[in-house]
């Protein structure tokens, strides 16, 4: 299926294209797409499965179902009216979901996704105007005229995302009908908004990173020139002011003279994204060093541990510096698939393993929270701490709100579960480069590898390995090849204490780049061994919200506990030691799942009175961890403040190792799995005596 799709015969596409989302024609590295790498197996390949088999099919169903495709119909019958079914982005989903479907096609061959293509291709195209407009909001009977309301009406955005989807195409199948389509929409776009054209942009960015794309695969620049038109107008007040304020859709300040992300987290970073194509196509450095900055201090001051973004509910947006409360984070699934987008083109540019880090920690910890296991529902905000477990999401109703602690089937704004689809399906383009010299081997996942260097170099490897429940990474050399090459790991920053085993000698290795260069004969095995056990972390003392509690990491997941795992309260005061049931067990346990009773006559809660042991650490438990815990005493008083100079809420429930029991934590990505939940990522520490107690602990 795959074979021949590096077509060297495509109109002005480049002979080396392949089949991933982004390919920057320069750069220090070069990705690899299908067919050189196949996620063969575990977690990613789980997921991959679920997405093909239930989420693909889901996402187009409720589509149907809500008249966002009949929209198209609509156009090409010229039956629109005012009262269009759905927000003026709902274009955009068809959209992702081709491009979903498209790498799928690729990845499988299946021959089901195919036929959504054509089906879906089909709609789209009849409702394109003979000049190559495509919307089904604006300029037709009973609509609003094109181009009337640049900051909300999304028209750019929604055109951004079909060139993405037609890229997909492009490099996965050559040019086909929904090819045609989008360059005729670009081709629009490119004489309307032109250098002589209108002087405006989009509300939402999206278009500059479609168009970049576009222009890179079909190898023709001036899709390219105008995202960078797009990029340079922006940041003057371009757009109209609205009550949130122009940095809501960074209008406020060029892209190059900005320090730090800012405004709506996924227009803040589609945008980025573009400016670093831009960048790397127009060997702009200023532009470059400019996003790096704003990673910088995004990433330092304006992130959560799991890797998500966006601290505020009111604009979906950044916080200030510091401004990152567990309860109140948005953190929305497409601003993780936007993190990854900006942090894989810093990679591509760079070759800095930061920024595959980042990548690592948001795949697991926002990208693979989403989806339910069975892929029909999602979480749109990833919050930190749930403080009321959420009521079980209808699996038949819209859900009208991006929040409330329990995966829902589909949304209002349905704009995650579409982004999810089409990274899944896209995921084997994110684990893997080359260079002048080698392979680069950045995710793990168990896959195949195989590619050719520029030279002729044959590279390729197997790659086994059950992480992250385990961190043995096995790189099972799949070729000879007689001149030496070099072999690249990365270690993750966290993996203090790794070690590398070849030829049967095992050595430490430090975070960062293992790189091994020597011949390589087939069948040779190098062992990467990454520590899997569970670690505290704290945070930086000006995260006001999260001061004097700490968070359990495992390998790249952030650990949580849920209401679901705590012991019924009364069972700690009796000396229990265990929270009841090993976490392989994957059961409910515990019976305070509504957060809180009251016993003699003090509130002894849920989850809100736990408080940890800092001195007993984390110990390991299957894929999570456990801790030693009590439970504070809280006064159920009449004003939640005092004047008191030791105040009662550091009082506990309970004295001496009876009071303290065991909690376990899971991955944060399988929370409320098991039905509603309260969680918490982070815990307090007891601000009473803390002692380690064998006898408790069992160690
Ligand atoms: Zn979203």
């Amino acid at each position: 299926m795959i074979e021949g799709t590096t077509d060297p015969g495509l109109p002005g596409a480049p002979a080396a294209a392949r089949s991933v989302p982004v390919l920057p024609l320069h750069g220090p590295v070069r990705p690899l797409g299908l067919p050189q790498v196949s996620i063969t197996g575990g977690l990613w390949g789980r997921l991959q499965s679920v997405n093909a088999t239930a989420t693909l099919a889901h996402c187009e169903s409720w589509m149907e179902r809500l008249g966002w495709l009949a929209n198209f119909d609509r156009v090409a019958d010229g039956t629109t009216s005012p009262d269009r079914p759905g927000w003026s982005f709902s274009d955009s989903e068809v959209y992702k979901l081709l491009e979903a479907l498209s790498w799928e096609a690729a990845r499988t061959g299946d021959p089901e996704a195919e036929t959504a293509i054509k089906r879906l291709t089909a709609r789209v195209g009849r409702a394109q105007d003979p000049d190559g407009y495509l919307n089904t909001c604006f300029g037709h009977g009973g609509q609003q005229p094109r181009y009337s309301d640049l900051e909300m009406g999304h028209e750019l955005y929604n055109t951004g995302h079909l060139l993405q989807a037609a890229v997909a195409r492009l490099r996965t199948a050559g040019e086909d009908d929904l090819v045609r389509v989008a360059r005729r929409a670009a081709d629009h776009v490119c004489r309307t908004f032109g250098e002589d054209g209108l002087r405006g942009i989009c509300g939402h960015p999206e278009i500059e990173v479609g168009l970049a794309e576009f222009g890179r695969a079909l190898g023709e620049d001036r899709y390219v020139e105008q995202a960078r038109l797009f990029l340079e107008r922006r940041g003057h007040g371009t757009l109209r002011d609205i009550p949130l304020g122009r940095a809501y859709f960074q209008d406020d300040i060029p892209i190059r003279r900005a320090d730090v992300w800012r405004g709506h987290a996924v227009r803040a970073l589609y945008l980025t994204a573009a400016a670093v194509d831009v960048a790397v196509e127009r060997g702009d450095d200023d532009l470059l060093r400019a996003v790096e900055r704003q990673w910088e201090r995004s990433v330092a001051r304006r992130t959560y541990i799991t890797g998500g973004m966006g601290s505020r509910h009111q604009d979906e947006g950044f916080g200030e510096d510091w401004e990152l409360p567990p309860d109140r984070a948005y953190c929305e699934t497409c601003a993780g698939v936007a993190s990854i987008m900006v942090s894989w083109r810093l990679y591509l540019a760079t070759a800095d393993t930061r920024y595959t880090d980042l990548i690592e920690r948001t795949l697991y910890n926002v990208i693979a929270t989403s989806p339910s296991p069975d892929g029909t529902a999602f979480f749109y905000a990833n919050p930190l701490h749930q403080r009321e477990p959420g009521r079980p999401a209808d699996p038949d109703a819209v859900s009208p709100r991006a929040e409330g602690g329990t995966r829902a089937a589909w949304f209002d704004v349905s704009c995650c579960p579409t982004n999810v689809a089409r990274t899944l399906a896209s995921l084997d383009a994110y684990l893997a480069t080359t260079d002048d010299d080698g392979l680069q081997i950045h995710q793990y996942a168990p896959c195949a590898i195989s590619a050719e260097l520029p030279d002729g170099r044959r590279v390729a490897a197997d790659v086994e390995t059950g992480y992250p429940e385990t961190g043995t990474v096995r790189v099972r050399i799949a070729a000879d090849e007689p001149s030496p090459w070099t072999l690249s790991l990365r270690v993750p920053a966290w993996a203090a204490g790794a070690t590398v085993t070849e030829d049967g000698r095992t050595r430490p290795v430090e975070p960062g780049t293992l790189a091994i260069r020597r011949t390589f004969r087939a069948g040779e095995v190098v062992t990467l061994d990454l520590p899997m056990g569970p670690r505290f972390t704290w945070p930086d003392p000006r995260i006001d919200a999260v001061r004097g509690c700490v968070a359990v990491e495992r390998g790249p997941d952030v650990l949580c506990v849920e209401s679901l795992d705590l012991p019924a309260t009364g069972e700690s005061q009796a000396g229990e030691s265990g929270a009841g049931g090993s976490l392989a067990e994957g059961t409910a346990v515990g019976g305070s799942h509504t957060g809180g009773s009251h016993v003699g006559g003090s509130h002894v809660g849920g989850l809100d009175a736990l408080v940890i042991d800092p001195l007993a650490g984390p110990r390991a438990d299957g894929g999570g961890a456990r801790v030693r815990a009590r439970r504070r005493a809280t006064a159920a008083g009449p004003w939640p403040y005092t004047t008191a100079a030791s105040p009662q809420p550091d009082a506990v429930a309970g004295d001496g190792d009876a009071a303290w029991f065991d909690v376990p934590l899971r991955p944060y990505r399988t929370w409320a799995q098991r039905g509603p939940s309260s969680m918490r990522v982070w815990l307090p520490v007891s601000p009473g005596p803390c002692h380690r107690s064998e006898g408790v602990l069992g160690t």
